[in-house]
This record gives structure tokens, C-alpha cells and sequence, in this order.
């Protein structure tokens, strides 16, 4: 490179970013470690991929990529509104719930003044861009086991807060908080205070504890108007490359998040699909039933092998082992052997792993390849 450097110009926030780094593909592992094979079980996709509905829609479709999308999205928004059964002006949809939450911060916020309050761990899309928006993130820290401190939560609140985030159910844990705890902490707030719900895996929830239906904020949004839903296509609905994602928000906020969100950033492409897989109950159903079935199976393996697992309502289990001090060494051990899974250093958890759940032969394999590079297991 010659010439000027820009570096002295660019925005004193975005100099203090660390650049992406993205997991290896699983190409790369292939290529690396001379492997067939290789199972991902990193990023809490969906078990079963793609839905068939979808992948047919997007085949047929194809040739009108070369078309702008609907500004507005108005035939999603209808879907999904008539899918939660909410007013469609509650509706906003994005590229990836990730957009939601950036435009959240933007929107609801004033850089320099205002604050968002959190968890410590929490979903790093809320650190990156409160950073971005120049938002002051305040936030306390998880009990050793996960479970939430609300009382100490609301003790970071004050006048100048613009909303607190909730992930539920949580990520890297996987526990789901009650509706009734989250109502309290709503009510608790100041009124221009918003409680942001991120649902991103609340259709995992046990069905024995009561499922979405018992936990998701939706049906109580009309009561509690300072409550925030955020959904995504990329787990449940299997479309985590399609990219898509919605907020359904309290009163005139969404009218302000559309005036702001880029018009076309939901492609034509993942508008036409998201309207296919939200209406898709047969591949939702069975998503359901085979993450439930495979999480009593990692369950069951990862505790036979001495395994500590947090109990998971999501997608995905965290666990630690007594011999696991480190658990990058053990992550570096299960990728040699074609097993993508993910350390938790990230989110200051260097000990703890997050495994999400696979088809039963995934998650059969994950559980042969554990049990032989784990600290102290023959060699
Ligand atoms: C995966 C995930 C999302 C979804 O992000 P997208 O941008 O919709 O893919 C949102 N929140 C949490 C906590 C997640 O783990």
C-alpha cells in the first residue's frame, strides 16, 4: 500500500474495534487435517438445514434476483404478524436479527447520554454495537451458574437508560427465564425504559416446561408497552445463510427503525422465504422434535463422561469437566478430528464449551470424539 494513510481520520470508536475473526471452514478443516467429514457444531444451526419448502422456493425464484425487493417487505410483515397474531405496524424486518438490534441502539439511544443495561456474559452483536453507536453498555455479571441476577440488573438502571437486554432463552447457556420474572423487571422499569426480549431460540423451550407459548413476551406486548421482541430465521427456521431476522415493537417505534433501516437490506430472496418457512409448521415441528431428542442425548453422554452441563432450554448445551481447565485445547483436539465445536474464551469463559445440537449420528460422533481427547481419558 502507498499513499496517505487514513488511519488518523477514521472515527476514534471504530479504531478501537478488533477485526472479525471468523471460525475456519469447514473446507479448511478438511484441507487442513486430511478429513472426509466434517460436523459443525458451532454456530446453533438447524439439525435438519435448510427447509425442503425453502430450498424449492429459492430454486423457483432464482430468476428474479435481478429485481429490487418490496420496499417496506409489506407481504412478510403480513405473515408474520398474522404467524404471532400482532398488528403488522409492530412488525420490522432486517438482514439477520443482528440488524434489529444495531438499529435498536441507534434509534432508542443518544451517543454520549444514554445507556443500555445487560448481562455479563451476553450476545456480542449488543457489546459491538453499543461500542458502534457510542452507547455506554453497563452490565453485571451471570451467577456461576447462569441463572440471572434481576434485582441486581436494575440497580445499573437509571434516567438515562434506554433499554435493558434480555436473552431468553440465553446464549451461551441456554436457560430460559420465566415470562412472570420478565414482566416484573418490565414493570420495574422507568417508562421510557424499554425491556428488549431476544427470542432467538425460544421455540426450543421444553415442551414439558410449557414450550414457546409459556415464555415468549409476545401475547403480553399489548399490556406492557415498553416491551421489545426480536426474532430470527437462523435457528428454528433453518435460514441462517438467507439472512433474516424481525422486531416486534411497542408503539410508533417501528415506524422511526423503518425510516432509518437501508430499503433493500432483506433481499428479494429472503423476503420471498421467510414467507414460505414461517408458514412451514411440518418443518418447524420436526425441528422441534429432534433437537429435543438430541439434547437428551447429549445430555445423558456428556454427564456419563463427567461432563457439568447447565440445563438448556435452546439449541445447544454449555458444559465444563472437572480435568477441563482450558477448553481451547480440547476444542483444538475435537477439530482434528472433524468436529467443529465452540470454546467459550469469547465470552470470558475459557473452561466452558458450547456444543449445539446435531442430528442423532452428529451428536453420537461429537460424543465418541469427546470422550477420547477429554483431559485424562486414555490415550
Ligand atoms: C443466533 C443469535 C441471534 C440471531 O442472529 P441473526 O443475525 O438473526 O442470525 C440473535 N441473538 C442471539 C442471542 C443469537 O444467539
Amino acid at each position: 500500500m502507498s499513499g496517505t494513510s487514513f488511519t488518523p481520520y477514521i472515527s476514534p470508536v471504530v479504531r478501537q474495534f478488533e477485526p472479525y475473526v471468523a471460525g475456519r471452514s469447514i473446507a479448511e478443516i478438511k484441507e487442513a487435517f486430511g478429513l472426509e467429514r466434517v460436523i459443525k457444531l458451532a454456530s446453533n444451526e438447524n439439525p435438519l438445514g435448510c427447509p425442503p419448502s425453502v430450498q424449492q422456493l429459492l430454486r423457483d425464484q432464482a430468476a428474479l434476483a435481478f429485481r429490487y425487493p418490496q420496499a417496506g417487505n409489506p407481504r412478510l410483515v403480513r405473515a408474520i404478524a398474522a404467524h404471532h397474531g400482532v398488528d403488522p405496524a409492530r412488525v420490522i424486518t432486517s438482514d439477520g436479527s443482528d440488524e434489529v438490534i444495531d438499529l435498536l441502539f441507534r434509534v432508542c439511544a443518544k451517543p454520549g447520554v444514554d445507556n443500555v443495561v445487560a448481562f455479563k456474559p451476553c450476545f456480542g452483536i449488543y457489546t459491538t454495537q453499543a461500542a458502534f453507536a457510542g452507547v455506554e453498555l453497563r452490565q453485571t455479571p451471570l451467577k456461576a451458574d447462569f441463572s440471572m441476577d434481576f434485582d441486581a440488573l436494575l440497580k445499573l438502571v437509571d434516567e438515562h437508560t434506554a433499554m435493558v437486554f434480555v436473552t431468553s432463552p440465553d446464549n451461551p447457556s441456554g436457560r430460559a427465564t420465566p415470562r412472570e420474572t420478565l414482566i416484573r423487571l418490565a414493570d420495574a422499569l422507568p417508562e421510557r425504559c424499554m425491556l428488549v426480549v431476544d427470542e432467538a431460540y425460544i421455540d426450543f423451550v421444553r415442551a414439558e416446561r410449557g414450550g414457546e407459548a409459556a415464555f415468549t413476551m409476545i401475547p403480553v406486548l399489548d399490556k406492557h408497552p415498553n416491551v421489545a421482541v426480536v426474532r430470527t430465521f437462523s435457528k428454528s427456521r433453518g435460514m441462517a445463510g438467507v439472512r433474516l431476522g424481525y422486531g416486534i415493537l411497542p408503539g410508533d417505534l417501528a415506524l422511526y427503525l423503518w425510516r432509518v433501516r437501508l430499503p433493500f437490506s432483506v433481499s428479494l430472496l429472503a423476503e420471498e422465504a421467510g414467507i414460505v418457512a414461517i408458514e412451514d409448521a411440518a418443518f418447524h415441528a420436526e425441528t422441534l422434535r429432534v433437537v429435543e431428542e438430541g439434547r437428551r442425548q447429549l445430555e445423558t453422554g456428556l454427564a456419563a463422561l463427567g461432563c457439568e452441563v447447565t440445563p438448556s432450554d435452546a439449541n445447544f448445551l454449555c458444559f465444563c469437566h472437572p480435568r477441563m481447565e482450558k477448553a481451547a485445547g480440547v476444542c483444538d483436539a475435537l477439530l482434528r478430528k472433524g468436529i467443529i465445536v465452540r470454546g467459550l474464551a469469547s465470552y470470558h469463559l475459557p473452561s466452558h464449551i458450547r456444543v449445539s445440537v446435531g442430528t442423532a449420528e452428529e451428536n453420537a460422533m461429537f460424543l465418541a470424539a469427546l470422550a477420547e481427547v477429554l483431559p485424562g481419558a486414555r490415550d
